[in-house]
């Protein structure tokens, strides 16, 4: 029997792409997806592969507005995207997961020992014999902590719901320069989730951001969410266990979006149970883009506010060269690198660039 922990989306999709096998997922909550912690973008890619199982579409996305302090400007890469509501795509998952395997919610994963594990539901303790056992229980995963993986860096993320003026209806904002890492706004029918993730204190950085977007932020705040994102993908595969998901650092690590990386990883599913397989092959499809999405993250804790100031006031001068860029693929900005050490005149700025991206 294979125990799936986690009942989020890499627990269900891994479910799903394991139906011919022995299936038993145990979730800890009534049903997975609360509470939300997700602004819910997604490329058009990664989309058409969700929508087999939901239709969860809330928006279309053409681009995004980069704003530093003092600049803005306007970009549309090779892929649009999607804002879908994970509340309905979590519950979709798993109810088609549930098609194809034994379902426990409500129940713990609490410790494994020679292919027994031990649960927790409804207060009471038990034991489940297991062959394999596979940790989607997502960025403070029990199953990694268990079999003693190596954990990725954990940043954390303070996103809230609110009335805003944004500049488009199909068109995300990246705030650059408020945090060592990103903050955004994703539009939606008059409201935008709007979020900031840092390795420290985000909620003082949406502080910052919220009294500097001003009276864009109409009303209120609706939702309050706090999450972490792990950034890192770690060695996810060992003995009969591997790790799939937020548990294994599977996010973009330069925007943390988790849902593209988990989609290709559940892929390499086909090769189970040829763990080493599964590794390599997904490695040999993403490996250069965690490595260059870990530089671009390592770029946002150097890159001082006017350092964007800066290369925001020269991308408005070639903002053709994003139409090439690909939300999913950081590595597509490799063929740009010659153009960007050129038309970066900044001494201190292009040192920076150097030294991470070469
Ligand atoms: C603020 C924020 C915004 C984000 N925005 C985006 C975005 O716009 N686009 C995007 O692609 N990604 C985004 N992400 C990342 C995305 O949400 C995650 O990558 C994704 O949810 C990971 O899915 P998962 O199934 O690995 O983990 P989770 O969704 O965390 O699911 C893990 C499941 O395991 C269960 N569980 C945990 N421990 C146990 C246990 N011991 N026993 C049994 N069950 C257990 C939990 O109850 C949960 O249901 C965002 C994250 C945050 C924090």
């Amino acid at each position: 029997m294979i125990l799936i922990v986690g009942g989020g989306p890499a627990g269900s999709l891994s479910a799903i792409a394991l139906r011919k096998f022995d299936v038993t997922i145990v979730e800890e909550h009534q049903s997975p997806g609360f509470p939300v912690q997700c602004a819910g973008l997604v490329s058009e890619r990664c989309y058409r592969e969700l929508r087999r199982f939901s239709d969860c579409k809330l928006n279309k996305i053409r681009g995004a507005v980069f704003f530093s302090k003092n600049e803005s400007v306007e970009l549309e890469g090779r892929c649009g995207g999607v804002v879908v509501e994970r509340k309905v795509l979590d519950r979709d998952l798993f109810a088609k997961a549930s098609e194809f395997a034994n379902v426990m919610v409500k129940t713990k994963f609490l410790n494994a020992r020679k292919k027994i594990a031990e649960l927790l539901s409804y207060g009471k303790r038990f034991e489940v014999e297991y062959d394999f056992i596979l940790g989607a229980d997502g960025v403070y995963s029990r199953v990694a902590k268990v079999f003693g993986f190596e954990r990725p860096k954990i940043y954390s993320a303070v996103q809230v719901t609110s009335r805003f003026d944004y500049f488009s209806d199909d068109l995300v904002e990246i705030y650059l320069g408020f945090s060592d890492f990103l903050c955004y706004s994703i539009p939606l029918d008059g409201f935008a989730k709007i979020g900031a993730i840092s390795s420290k204190n985000p909620m003082q950085v949406l502080k910052r951001l919220l009294r500097w977007l001003g009276k864009r932020v109409k009303g209120c705040v609706l939702e309050l969410n706090v999450g972490a994102i792990p950034i890192g993908i770690v060695n996810f595969v060992g003995d009969n266990v591997m790790l799939m998901g937020d548990s294994a650092g599977m996010v973009k690590p330069y925007t943390g979006g988790g849902l593209y990386y988990i989609v290709k990883a559940v892929e390499k599913l086909k090769h189970f149970p040829n763990l080493k397989m599964i590794r390599r092959e997904y490695l040999r499809d993403l490996g250069m883009e965690y490595k260059i999405g870990m530089r671009i993250a390592r770029l946002y804790g150097v890159l001082k506010p006017e350092d964007y100031d800066y290369m925001i006031g020269v991308l408005k001068e070639h903002s053709d060269l994003a139409r090439e860029l690909d939300m999913d693929k950081p590595s597509t900005i490799l063929k740009f690198i010659p153009t960007i050490l050129k038309i970066v005149k900044r001494r201190s700025v292009m040192m920076k660039l150097i030294s991470l991206l070469v």
